[in-house]
C-alpha cells in the first residue's frame, strides 16, 4: 500500500535523531504494517537472520541434515521489526528503531542476539509512527548493549506537543552506573509464564538467570499474574478492532497505492485495498470489523477492554507487593528456520510467540530483552526484564548488570 511512498514529514523520533547529529543509514524491512512475529510477511520479502550464517549453526545443521541445501535452512529473525534487529546484529549500524505493539522489538532482538528495549508507553513520541494499536504502540530501540539503548533513549524520550499521550514531566538524562547493587532487589518470576510450549533450553537459562540474581543477594520470588492466559485473545480482539479502524485511511485517495479501476469510488476503494494489503492485514481488518459490529461490540470489544484492565492490574499488584522487576523469557524458543516457520499455520504460531511480550504493552510498562546465551545449536536466546511504569532507567540499570 505504501510502496515507494515518501512521507512529507519526519516522525518525531527520526527528527530527534537527526537534530542530535545521528547519521541515518536507511529504512529496514518488517512485516507489513508491523503485523507479525516473524518478519516473513513484508512486501520486500522475508528478513534473513544473520545467525543463519554463523559457523557453529552451519556445522550443527550439517550434522543434523546431511545433504540438505545450505541455503534453504536460513532462520527467521522474529518480528515484526526483524530488519532492524538484523541490521544491528550484522554490525551495519550502531542502533536501529523498531516499533513495539505486542513484542515486535523484543522478539527479533531475542532471535538475533541483540538488546531490544520497549520504553514505557508515553515516554517516547508516536508522532509519525504508523499506528497498529494506538494505545499499545511504542517506538522500540535495538542495540548491541544496554548502555547503547540508554543513550538512544536519552535522545528520544520526552514530551512531544504532537503526541498528547507523551508525558509532560521533563526527563532526566539516562546514564547508567558502571556497577549496580542487586542485593537489595526483589525479582519476581511469574508462574504463569512457565508455558508448556517453552523450550527446555530457554527454561533452563531462565532459571540459571534467577539463580544468578539469588547468588548475588537479590530476593527472587514466584509471583502470579493470574490473567495471563487471556492476554493473547484479548490482544487479538483489541488489535484487530483498532486495525480495522486505523487501516480505513488507506483508501487509494489521499496517499499510497491506487488501482486503475474507475467505475465507481467504492469499486476503486475495494480494489485498491485488495491489491494494496497482504492477506494478514486483510484478515485482521475483517476480524476487527466483526468485533466492532453493533451486535458484537459489547461482547467482544468492550469485554476485551475490561480484560485488558485486569491484565494491567495484575502487574500493578505485583509491583505494589514490593517486586522491583520481573524476569521472564522473551520468546518460546530460539529462531526457527524459515521453512519450518511457514509450514505451520503462521498466524497461530505468531500469536503464541507473543505470550511473554503482549501483556506488557497492554499495561504500558517498560521491558527489555537481553541476550543471555547461545543454545545447543549456537543460536541466541534472550530473557526479558519488565519494570514499573516510567522506571525505565532502573530497568536498564538491572539489565546492564545482567548482560
Ligand atoms: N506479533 C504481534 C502482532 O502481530 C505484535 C506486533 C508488534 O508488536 N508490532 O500483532
Amino acid at each position: 500500500m505504501l510502496k515507494g511512498y515518501v512521507p512529507p514529514y519526519n516522525a518525531t523520533v527520526v527528527q530527534k535523531l537527526l537534530d542530535k547529529g545521528a547519521v541515518l543509514m536507511g529504512k529496514t524491512n518488517l512485516d507489513e504494517f508491523a503485523m507479525g512475529s516473524g518478519s516473513t510477511d513484508g512486501v520486500f520479502g522475508p528478513v534473513k537472520n544473520p545467525w543463519s550464517y554463523s559457523k557453529q549453526y552451519r556445522e550443527k545443521r550439517k550434522q543434523k541434515a546431511h545433504g540438505e541445501n545450505e541455503d534453504s535452512n536460513w532462520l527467521i529473525t522474529g518480528g515484526s521489526s526483524g530488519g532492524s534487529a538484523a541490521a544491528v546484529a550484522a554490525f551495519t549500524c550502531f542502533a536501529a528503531l523498531g516499533s513495539d505493539t505486542g513484542g515486535s522489538t523484543r522478539n527479533p532482538a531475542a532471535h538475533c542476539g541483540v538488546v531490544g528495549f520497549k520504553p514505557s508507553y508515553g515516554l517516547v513520541s508516536r508522532h509519525g509512527l504508523i499506528p497498529l494499536v494506538n494505545s499499545m504502540d511504542v517506538p522500540g530501540i535495538l542495540t548491541r548493549c544496554v548502555d547503547d539503548a540508554a543513550i538512544v533513549l536519552g535522545m528520544l524520550a520526552g514530551h512531544d506537543p504532537k503526541d498528547s499521550t507523551t508525558i509532560q514531566d521533563p526527563v532526566k538524562p539516562f546514564t547508567l552506573p558502571t556497577s549496580a547493587d542487586v542485593n537489595k532487589l526483589c525479582i519476581g518470576i511469574p508462574k504463569e509464564y512457565l508455558a508448556p510450549e517453552l523450550s527446555s533450553e530457554v527454561r533452563s537459562f531462565w532459571s540459571k538467570a534467577a539463580n544468578l540474581f539469588e547468588s548475588e543477594g537479590a530476593k527472587v520470588i514466584e509471583v502470579s499474574l493470574p490473567h495471563t492466559s487471556y492476554s493473547i485473545v484479548c490482544y487479538h480482539v483489541l488489535c484487530t478492532s483498532e486495525v480495522a479502524s486505523n487501516m480505513a485511511r488507506f483508501d487509494g485517495l489521499e496517499y499510497g497505492h491506487r488501482c486503475d479501476i474507475n467505475v465507481s469510488t467504492e469499486a476503486m476503494y475495494a480494489a485498491t485495498r485488495r491489491e494494496g494489503f497482504n492477506d494478514v492485514v486483510r484478515g485482521r481488518i475483517l476480524s476487527g470489523n466483526f468485533f466492532l459490529l453493533k451486535e458484537n461490540y459489547e461482547n467482544y470489544f468492550i469485554k476485551a477492554q475490561k480484560v485488558r484492565r485486569l491484565i494491567a492490574n495484575d502487574f500493578v499488584n505485583v509491583f505494589n507487593s514490593g517486586v522491583d522487576v520481573l524476569l521472564t523469557p522473551t520468546t518460546l524458543s530460539e529462531a526457527v528456520p524459515y521453512l519450518e516457520f511457514i509450514k505451520e499455520d503462521n498466524r497461530t504460531r505468531s500469536a503464541q510467540d507473543d505470550i511473554f511480550t503482549q501483556a506488557v504493552n497492554m499495561a504500558g510498562l517498560p521491558a527489555v530483552s537481553v541476550p543471555v546465551a547461545l543454545s545447543n545449536q549456537g543460536l541466541p536466546i534472550g530473557l526479558q526484564f519488565i519494570g514499573r511504569a516510567f522506571c525505565d532507567q532502573q530497568l536498564l540499570k538491572i539489565a546492564k548488570w545482567f548482560e
